[in-house]
């Protein structure tokens, strides 16, 4: 190629790159509205791999949105338990629910309406109206963002909604009327495979002639970020409280994070406060009741997104009071070998194991 390439002619390479190197996806193999949503909301801030297993089970349980909208919200949560970022099972839910109330089971047709309904951002909206619409939206995850970034030589913190803005408008104009759907597919699949933030393929890349982050040589400092802060560290006490051979769970609060998930009571440890009284307190603040802490049953150590957690479990003995949802949405006294039932955030699944590696320890409370 001589010259400046067009936009027209840079989609072209990459739509030709695209027919060649299509990564074969189950979510590719229908027109399916709802199994297409399902694949967007899993594929957010989550790798492919990791989604697969994920993807085939859950559209096995809830096969269509009025299978989805009918379930029960800790029904929705167990099929999601270890995908994380638990805020987009609830919104699917939620958006099932609207879809059948709303729109009589099929998803509405335009940007405005899209937009309107529970976890649907520009991104997913793009994504479904291009995909399953064959409308012409463009989809800028954040995949999409660093190729973009890179190929045009943007040399701008991405943070602020100016430079996104800036990156949505190129992508708008890029692409190819009536390809709209497989154009962000294939940027999509340029970003995971060859564009990827550490070590881009370039030599692979059917944009490495007119790519300016490769004349430049500075691909891996683009796109610009903002300088880490310091990640907060927590240290959260819980209880494995025993009563009668039953163990107490509680289930969290609707919203934040890990909402509606199900955990063994407790929570942060104040300064100057030792781990056994900080789940005393936290304990009686959010069940109402009295415990006696007994052994350390597991440590675990887990990291979100914006901060790490030491997790302490304690075996406990129930003690006085009846529990009540003072901190928590409902309170349950389950058998060990039920706790499988139920959905709980990672950072609890250690404790279930140490738990069902040796299940009569209600004596060590
Ligand atoms: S040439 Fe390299 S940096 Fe540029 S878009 Fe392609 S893979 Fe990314």
């Amino acid at each position: 190629m001589t010259g400046k390439p067009s936009l027209h002619q840079l989609s072209r390479l990459l739509l030709a790159w695209y027919r060649e190197n299509r990564r074969d996806l189950p979510w590719r193999n229908t027109r399916d509205p709802y199994a297409i949503t399902v694949a967007e909301f899993m594929l957010h801030q989550t790798r492919v791999q990791t989604v697969l297993p994920y993807y085939q089970r859950f559209l096995g349980l809830f096969p269509t949105w009025a299978s989805l909208a009918e379930a029960s919200l800790d029904k929705v949560l167990k099929a999601w338990e270890g995908l994380g970022y638990y805020a987009r099972a609830r919104h699917l839910h939620e958006l099932a629910r609207r879809v059948c109330a709303q729109y009589n089971g099929q998803l509405p047709h335009s940007l405005d309406a899209l937009l309107a309904l529970p976890g649907i951002g520009p991104y997913t909206a793009g994504a479904i109206l291009s995909i399953c619409f064959s409308q012409d939206y463009p989809a800028v995850d954040g995949n999409a963002k660093r190729v973009l970034s890179r190929l045009f030589g943007i040399e701008a913190d991405l943070s602020p909604s100016k430079a996104t803005k800036h990156i949505q408008e190129l992508a708008a104009q890029m692409l190819p009327p009536g390809q709209a759907g497989a154009f962000n597919q294939a940027l999509m699949d340029l970003g995971a495979t060859i564009c990827t933030a550490r070590q881009p393929a370039c030599a692979q890349c059917p944009w490495t002639e007119a790519c300016q982050a490769r004349r430049l040589n500075i691909q891996e400092k683009l796109p610009l970020r903002q300088p880490r802060k310091t990640i907060p560290h927590d240290e959260i006490a819980a209880g494995v409280i025993w009563r009668d051979g039953f163990i107490l769970i509680a289930q969290r609060p609707p919203h934040g994070l890990l909402g509606n998930l199900w955990e063994f009571p407790g929570g942060k440890r104040e300064p100057g406060e030792s781990l056994e009284e900080c789940l005393v307190r936290e304990v009686r603040e959010e069940l109402g009741i009295a415990i006696r802490v007994g052994q350390l049953l597991a440590k675990v150590r887990h990291a979100y997104t914006h901060f790490r957690i030491t997790l302490y479990a304690y075996h406990c003995q129930y003690v006085s009071g009846e529990p009540q949802n003072l901190g928590c949405t409902a309170w349950k006294w389950v058998k060990p070998e039920e706790l499988g039932e139920y959905a709980f955030p990672a950072a609890n699944h250690a404790i279930i194991q140490t738990l069902q590696a040796a299940p009569q320890q209600q004596d060590k409370a």
